[in-house]
């Protein structure tokens, strides 16, 4: 009996690609047999989780229980944290499953997704699964190009993803431009300004949106705790938007979405500044070091408003990252972003940068 169930899947799907992470750890010492391997793939905090987090994590309560469905506690903390109502907030999955929320919500097969030319895989992933056009606007200098992106818009539109800074290219949108896109899209089109990264990118001309939202109605900006407050594995992210749109996202999202330890962790961390500020710390120490051994190197790389960094080695980088991972390093090729020639590396700490170093001479000169 033959099947094919393939040519079961929606158009969309049909076509999909499925999201490639960073390799995980023990796949490279299962491949290789290698002890000492040092991740810079995935843009984690070094430090992992602050102290506080990680106190209440060593006490798990209640795990035979659902966890609290609407996050009551978790959002009460944020919205005394943003000084807004709770009424605005969406907890997810990782700030991943807002994206898919907001875009299950409201994007149907005709309609278009605008984003830029290597902006932030999901992007394209969560508009392909609904079938949806998605609008690739050129960037410039690598950078999200806000007028084109903001010409891009038609009676179609009804998303637009704006990542800020952007992943993999740390390019961000300063404040004035990122107002006058705001401006500029008509209220149809539900604006995403990702802010994934919010928490390193401490610049004076980076805009924190989450203070628009009586400005911009259809602005939605989404917050994770997978980055600067080291939680990646618990997977818990949110939004911040319209009451009406957040009413939208609850309606789509699963009844338990997030789950109890991570409610549990995020509410100690969203105000641990003591640990934010030693990680902001730790990745600009990291940046500084990665960068001026590229100096030295003669490697142009774009700067980056996060805890990561692009690297141009002026031959194909998937290459180099084959024989860094010989060297126990595991850093992210970036071809499948339209980047065949960079490479980028998570901001470590300084040994796990050292060593990323060294590995990298040595490959650039065998
Ligand atoms: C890492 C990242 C996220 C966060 O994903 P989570 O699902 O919250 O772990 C969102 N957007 C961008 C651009 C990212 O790089």
């Amino acid at each position: 009996m033959s099947c094919d169930f393939l040519t079961l899947a929606t158009p969309g799907v049909a076509t999909l690609q499925p999201y490639q992470p960073g390799k995980p750890v023990e796949e490279l010492q299962r491949e290789l047999g290698l002890k000492d391997i040092v991740k810079l793939a995935s843009n984690e905090n070094p430090l992992g989780p602050g102290e506080r987090a990680m106190e209440v994590l060593r006490r798990p309560k209640e795990i035979a229980r659902y966890p609290d469905g609407n996050g009551f506690k978790l959002k009460a903390r944020l919205a005394k944290y943003h000084g807004m109502s709770a009424d605005r907030i969406t907890l997810g999955n990782g700030s991943n499953e807002i994206l898919e929320l907001i875009t299950r919500a409201i994007v149907q097969p005709h309609h278009e997704v605008v984003f830029s030319d290597h902006a932030f895989a999901v992007y394209p992933l969560v508009t392909q699964a609904v079938g949806a056009k998605p609008v690739v606007v050129q960037a410039k200098d690598w950078a999200h190009d806000s007028e084109a992106m903001a010409a891009a818009v038609t009676a179609n539109t009804r998303l637009m993803f704006v990542a800020n800074p952007n992943n993999p290219t740390g390019t961000w949108i300063k404040r004035n431009e990122l107002t006058r896109l705001l401006e500029t899209v008509p209220d149809h089109v539900i604006v995403v300004v990702d802010e994934a990264y919010f928490d390193y990118a401490v610049l004076p001309d980076y805009p924190d949106c989450s203070t628009w939202l009586d400005i911009f109605p259809n602005l939605l900006v989404t917050r994770t705790f997978s980055k600067a407050h080291g939680l990646a594995a618990l997977r818990i992210g949110y939004s911040l938007s319209h009451p009406e749109i957040a009413d939208l996202l609850n309606r789509v999202r699963q009844p338990f979405n997030v789950n109890a330890l991570a409610l549990a962790a995020a509410e100690v961390s969203i105000d641990d500044r003591k640990h934010i500020e030693k990680s902001i710390q730790a990745n600009q120490d990291g940046m500084n070091l990665l960068t001026s051994a590229f100096d030295e190197m003669g490697l142009p790389y774009l700067p980056s408003a996060g805890n990561f960094v692009c690297v141009d080695l002026q031959r194909p980088g998937r290459e180099i990252f084959n024989q860094l991972l010989r060297k126990g390093v595991i850093v992210r090729p970036v071809d499948n972003y339209g980047m065949p020639n960079h490479i980028r590396v998570t901001i470590g700490i300084e040994h796990e940068n050292k060593k990323f170093i060294a590995a990298l001479k040595k490959v650039l000169t065998s």
